[in-house]
């Protein structure tokens, strides 16, 4: 089932997946920071972002790339899938 929130038009480019996929990812949160550490389990999550540059690894098939190797690839099986249906 193609992917409609997080990873809509994501899909691995090498078996079709549209996942889970291990990835790099940002987050932006609150937490509270002490001198010596900051204390992750009370970090609040407010974003997350993508890099763009991060290794994007796929669960299925084990295909190791960067984020962007994934992102678009959904559409493009789409259109590929639709060309062999007519
Ligand atoms: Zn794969």
């Amino acid at each position: 089932m193609a992917n409609a929130n997080v990873l809509q038009g994501f899909a691995c480019p090498k078996c079709g997946s549209d996942g889970p996929f291990l990835m790099s990812i940002a987050v932006w949160g609150i937490a509270t920071v002490y001198d010596d550490g900051i204390d992750y389990n009370e970090m609040r999550v407010s974003e997350t972002e993508f890099h763009d540059l991060g290794s994007c690894k796929c669960f299925e098939c084990d295909f190791d790339g960067y984020t962007p190797d994934f992102q678009g690839v959904a559409d493009d099986l789409k259109i590929i899938r639709k060309g062999e249906g007519a």
